[in-house]
């Protein structure tokens, strides 16, 4: 363990991946350990960025040219996922290496696909251990991709420091249908496939948007102007760049004004709490306490005992018995 923990924080690829492995393994005796090297990690920071889109939009190719620029600067680069497996079989794998093949050869880049077979709340816990491995290891920045699914992407905002939201350019005046909810999230609405012929309707669309992201209210955690959509190019590299400055700018900002660490403290607290409701969750599924739980539910049932009673009772008893 000390020596995977020494590796890890070396920056050795082979022992984060090993470590990520063991983070991802239900095994009992592997979870203990992983909980060891949690708790012994350095509090190294990376700054983490959510990015959504639907598939299509060009998440693998921005990624890719992003990831790409930033090591140009010689920026460290995590890339994971949070796929919520129902909607796999619809599209490429998220953080899948073939989808990003000149980033995943670099040497200053990591990328870790989604573990397969696992539910999204699994998915979502291992994906916020293994950010804070790739800090430990020294990353600069942890991109975090999802597509624009369900619940995935209100995972991935609790996870990211900046939240940014890849769109397509769209005609008319549609917004695309992109829920308030996702709008409220966004930091950045960053409109993909800004060139060629494309181009005009790209500039509407960032238009029809940064006018949108005007109507909500303005958020205590952002300076004037954010948040904010901008137009790019992830096939060109058109406004890479700018969406950096961006990200840099309003990260910065947050430091100088608390926002930053306020917001981590509070996403570590609700995930300290989701944390242990499904650890709670998962000693009713433990043999001894399942043995139980049949026992009262039949008395339950066969009208005995009020459901209340017997759930005091049970909490009781969770309390008397060992875990
Ligand atoms: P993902 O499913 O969101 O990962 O999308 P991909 O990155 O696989 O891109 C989907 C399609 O859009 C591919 O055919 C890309 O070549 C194309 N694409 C991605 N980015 C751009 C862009 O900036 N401009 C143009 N014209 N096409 C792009």
């Amino acid at each position: 363990m000390t020596e995977l923990l020494e590796q890890l924080t070396k920056g050795d690829r082979r022992a984060l991946s090993r470590a990520i492995t063991l983070i991802e393994s239900t095994r009992a005796d592997h979870r203990e350990r992983a909980i060891s090297l949690l708790s012994h990690l350095p509090p190294r920071q990376a700054l983490r960025i959510g990015l959504s889109g639907t598939p299509g939009v060009g998440k693998s190719t921005f990624i890719e040219a992003f990831g790409t620029m930033l090591t140009e600067q010689g920026l460290r680069v995590a890339v994971l996922a949070v796929d919520p497996s129902s909607a796999r079989s619809g599209g490429s794998i998220l953080g899948d290496k073939t989808r990003m093949e000149t980033l995943s050869r670099n040497p200053l880049a990591f990328i870790r696909p989604t573990p397969s077979n696992a539910q999204l709340g699994g998915v979502a816990r291992r994906t916020r251990e293994t950010i804070r491995l790739c800090e430990a290891a020294g990353y600069d920045v942890v991109l975090i991709e999802t597509v624009g699914v369900g619940q995935s992407e209100t995972l991935v905002a609790e996870m990211s420091d900046l939240f940014t939201l890849l769109l397509a350019p769209a005609g008319g005046d549609e917004l695309q249908g992109v829920k308030r909810g996702i709008m409220e999230m966004a930091d950045l609405i960053l409109v993909n496939k800004a060139d060629g012929d494309l181009l005009p309707t790209a500039r509407r669309t960032v238009a029809d948007y940064a006018g949108a992201l005007r109507l909500l209210r303005k958020r205590a955690q952002d300076p004037e102007g954010f948040p904010k959509a901008k137009a790019v190019s992830a096939a060109t590299g058109d406004g890479l760049k700018e969406a950096w400055a961006e990200m840099r700018a309003l990260a910065d900002w947050r430091r100088e004004h608390g926002h930053f660490e306020a917001n981590r403290a509070a996403q570590a607290r609700h995930w300290f709490m989701a944390e242990l409701r499904a650890g709670l969750l998962a000693r009713l599924d433990e043999p001894d306490v399942r043995a139980e739980l049949q026992r009262l539910g039949d008395e339950v049932a066969a009208g005995d005992v009020a459901p209340g009673v017997a759930a005091a009772r049970m909490l009781d008893r969770l309390k008397g018995m060992s875990g």
